[in-house]
């Protein structure tokens, strides 16, 4: 068993930092994929078997809240866990962001709080020991 995940960023540098830190957690990533907005995020799940979706918020075209909106009023999207990475600080769109079922975790990250927070929602456990 391994989870596909599509990483949701318009810097090609965070996407490669959060998977190459995906990576270090131990979890057993199956296929990975990226997206530069929240658009192209939709179109990926559109086309692609993805059970976790990790997403920014600040992003052109379409930002991940929008995003989330989308997922969320998708019949076959809905249940997708969603964990939303960022350098947003504001308590309120956090909440807001909970609220409409997606984890939070800010930036900086290290693998640990990546790799407890995609156990978490996704039910997955560790390979590591
Ligand atoms: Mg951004």
């Amino acid at each position: 068993m391994s989870i596909n995940v599509l990483i949701v960023d318009d810097s090609s540098v965070m996407r490669a930092m959060i998977l190459k830190t995906l990576r270090m957690t131990g979890l057993p990533l199956g296929e990975t994929y990226q997206a530069a907005n929240g658009q192209e995020g939709l179109d990926a799940l559109e086309q692609h078997w993805i059970d976790l979706a990790i997403v920014d918020i600040n992003m052109p075209v379409m930002n991940g809240e929008e995003m989330i909106d989308h997922i969320r009023e998708n019949l076959e999207m809905k249940d997708l866990p969603v964990l939303v990475i960022s350098t947003e600080g504001s308590k309120t769109r956090i909440e807001r962001l909970q609220h409409k079922g997606a984890k939070f975790i800010q930036k900086p990250f290290s693998p640990e709080i990546i790799r407890d927070t995609v156990k978490g929602i996704t039910g997955i456990g560790a390979n590591d020991e």
